[in-house]
């Protein structure tokens, strides 16, 4: 084991602060990668203040971690010392079932998410990447480019694939309408994909002040869903629509919004939501889905895909000890569109 720091969180109601642990020394399997950026998730605020349930404390929260390599193991085929690499929300899984065949570990039954889950090395739990340095299995480590903004790249590893994954798996493409409802990490990542895919693209926000950074961002219309008129004039007319708003809201006024036969998909998990009507799903033979993450091999097309489109994510870099601050600035809905620490000031 060798020593390490980072931020952690002791309770819901505590505030993250400076935290001193272990890592373990790398595995012949493993990388050793030294943490130059991180993003700050909406998941990690949830995590942190136990909103989901089930946090194990103390608690390292991060999971869109860009780095550089400081150690590889002997069996590690894909890194070198000195290399560029990024770690997403997973760090290992059984590798054997079904869904790790089908590069689908984020559905394994075990998946080892990379933060407050059972630490299958040391026993404890996994600490994530508010922190100097991380030492995950090769497999799970992902490629780079040099041509993106590093700090604008780490939120991909999150809040790009998020977006990225469901609008791949309902083949979005041009001739489909599509909307993302909140503007915030994962909704801008949404506008910028489903637009790189040709879609018609139209936000829901319930911000009255984000329509011009959203149609920068991607979005060809904005409606402001307190607008009941606006909200009608879309009834019936997308094909999809990406919900990734972080808090309780009603979902029947956006299932209303879909064609025959069009989905809509959650990737926000607010830990409660008000009940979904039968009538909207019903007529009009319309679906309600989620969508968890996205898999390794499909992580990497994604990092592939942004590098060769020039895509990355708009973000207010901070340094570590402002991160309580951007936490009650994200509840405020006040991001633009993701935080970033940089590493450098731990
Ligand atoms: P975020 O940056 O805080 O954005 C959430 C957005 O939701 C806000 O910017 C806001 O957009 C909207 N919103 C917030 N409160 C609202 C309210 N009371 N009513 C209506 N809209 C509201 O969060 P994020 O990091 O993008 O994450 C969003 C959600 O996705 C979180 O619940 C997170 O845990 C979840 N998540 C899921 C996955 C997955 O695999 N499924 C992965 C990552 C994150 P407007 O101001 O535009 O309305
Ligand atoms: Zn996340
Ligand atoms: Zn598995």
């Amino acid at each position: 084991m060798f020593a390490t720091k980072g931020y952690a969180t002791h309770g819901a109601d505590q505030p993250l602060k400076p935290f001193s642990f272990e890592r373990r020394d790398p595995t012949p399997r493993d990388v050793q990668i030294e943490i130059l950026f991180c993003g700050i998730c909406h998941s990690d605020l949830h995590i942190a203040r136990n909103e989901w349930g089930g946090t194990t404390y103390p608690c390292v929260p991060g999971h869109e971690i860009v780095g550089r390599v400081v150690k590889a193991g002997r069996e590690v085929k894909k890194f070198k010392e000195g290399d560029l690499a990024a770690v997403g929300c997973m760090v290992d899984s059984c590798r054997t079932c079904p869904d790790c065949e089908e590069g689908l570990e984020q559905f394994c039954d075990e998946t080892v998410f990379t933060y407050n889950s059972k630490d299958k090395h040391t026993g404890g739990v996994t600490y994530g990447g508010y922190s100097k340095s991380i030492v995950v299995d090769e497999d799970f480590v992902l490629r780079i480019s040099d041509k993106l903004d590093l700090a604008a790249t780490a939120p991909l590893l999150c809040a790009g694939i998020t977006t990225y994954s469901p609008l791949r798996h309902w083949k979005i493409s041009k001739g489909h309408k599509v909307g993302v409802v909140g503007l915030g990490g994962l909704g801008h990542m949404a506008l910028k994909l489903a637009n790189a895919f040709g879609a018609e693209v139209v936000l829901f926000t319930h911000s009255p002040g984000k329509t011009a950074d959203a149609k920068r961002l991607g979005a060809h219309q904005v409606v402001l869903s307190s607008d009941q008129d606006a909200m009608e004039q879309q009834a019936g007319s997308f094909n999809f629509i990406l919900d990734t708003v972080s808090a309780k809201h009603d979902l029947n006024a956006y299932l209303e919004l879909l064609k025959r036969d069009g989905t809509m998909t959650l990737v926000g998990a607010p830990p409660e939501l008000p009940p979904v009507g039968a009538f909207p799903l019903i007529f009009r033979r319309r679906s309600l889905a989620g969508s968890l993450i996205g898999g390794i091999p499909e992580t990497q097309e994604m990092l592939d895909f942004c590098a060769d489109h020039g895509i990355t994510s708009d973000i207010e870099l901070i340094a570590i000890d402002k991160v309580n601050e951007a936490y009650e600035r994200m509840l405020k809905s006040d991001v633009k569109y993701r935080f970033v620490i940089d590493m450098a000031t731990l």
